[in-house]
């Protein structure tokens, strides 16, 4: 298939949109951005055997490459509207293409948002996803922010996914650990809920205790979890708890939002109807971040979070 038919393959699937003047098919997307409101860009890369195992399903890898990206606007409180796909395949395959787009189109549909523009390359399998979405200047979500006595709360579950990564290759693609690995839920509604009532959001990409870290260095804050509060999904209860502790602390991929309330404040009241919210701590005045047992002692915690450059010692 030559690359002119690949990109009329994707051109045919894109969403409609009315802020949309010229999409795919000149040098430039033309967009409409409302009037009034600031325009939030975030681009997350995917590689190949780096953030996805390389014999993922390629409509799994469609859904995350922009599930990822719209997880980082949910983390914004921005409402998403457009999208740009580069991508990088090692050979013109219309197959692939087709079952990559079923994923990337499914998850665009359900947040009405269009697909405007890209580039298409050859070379080792890579993807890079660019979204930009809306939000009333001021009412941005921010990592920093957190004040001392805020609660922290987390929208889902944790763990989840780097479980789903530790049994991958041992269990069917549909078992329950590996579905979350394979399609996180960006947690756009949460966010947008979230709007002018958390004092600091964050989504939880790199895992729990690196990206609190983030979020706490923003802010100049620190933090105490409490371990037992960790919300597990029923799948992750049954392991051995120091196992479960590691995946929900140091894990990754888990695209639940971190952030911040006023103490008295019940996230409960604020989230859209079916997403749950757990507290799991709260925000201290001294730097640094701290996971207490059930006794208020502080846990030996191993590793924070997975850094593609250099060793963390976190
Ligand atoms: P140019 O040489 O001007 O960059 P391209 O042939 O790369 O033109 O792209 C032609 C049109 O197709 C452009 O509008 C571009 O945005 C779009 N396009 C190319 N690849 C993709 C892709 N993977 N996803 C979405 N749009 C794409
Ligand atoms: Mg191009």
């Amino acid at each position: 298939v030559p690359e002119f038919e690949l990109i009329e393959r994707i051109r045919a699937r894109v969403g409609a949109r009315p802020d949309v003047i010229l999409g795919i098919g000149d040098d430039g997307a033309l967009l409409r951005a409302p009037a009034g409101q600031a325009l939030v860009a975030a681009m997350d890369a995917l590689v190949s055997g780096v953030h996805f195992p390389a014999d993922t399903p390629p409509a799994d890898i469609g859904w995350k490459a922009l599930a990822v990206n719209l997880s980082d606007l949910a983390a914004m409180g921005a409402e998403p509207a457009w999208a740009l796909l580069s991508l990088t395949l090692p050979e013109e395959d219309g197959d692939w293409l087709d079952a990559f787009l079923d994923g990337f189109m499914r998850l665009a549909d359900a947040h009405r948002l269009a697909l405007v523009g890209g580039d298409t390359t050859r070379g080792p399998l890579a993807l890079c996803v660019q979204v930009l979405g809306f939000v009333p200047p001021g009412a941005a979500l921010r990592r920093q922010g957190a004040r001392p006595g805020d609660r922290l709360w987390v929208t889902g579950t944790l763990g989840d996914a780097a479980a789903g990564l530790a049994r991958w290759g041992t269990v069917a693609l549909d078992d329950p650990l590996v579905a979350r690995l394979l399609r996180p839920t960006p947690r756009i509604e949460a966010g947008l809920a979230l709007r002018g009532q958390a004092h600091a959001a964050i989504d939880v990409s790199d895992g729990l205790l690196a990206d609190l870290g983030h979020l706490c260095t923003a802010s100049g804050v620190g933090a105490e979890l409490v371990a037992a509060r960790l919300p597990a999904s029923a799948a992750l209860a049954g392991y051995p708890t120091d196992q479960r502790l590691a995946w929900q602390l140091g894990g990754g991929d888990d695209y639940e939002l971190l952030f911040a309330l006023p103490e008295g404040v019940d996230a409960g009241e604020l989230l859209p109807p079916g997403l749950d919210a757990t507290a799991i701590g709260r925000i201290i005045g001294e730097p640094g971040v701290h996971v207490l047992d059930g006794e208020g002692h502080q846990l030996a915690v191993a590793r924070a979070g997975y850094q593609h450059f250099g060793a963390a010692d976190g």
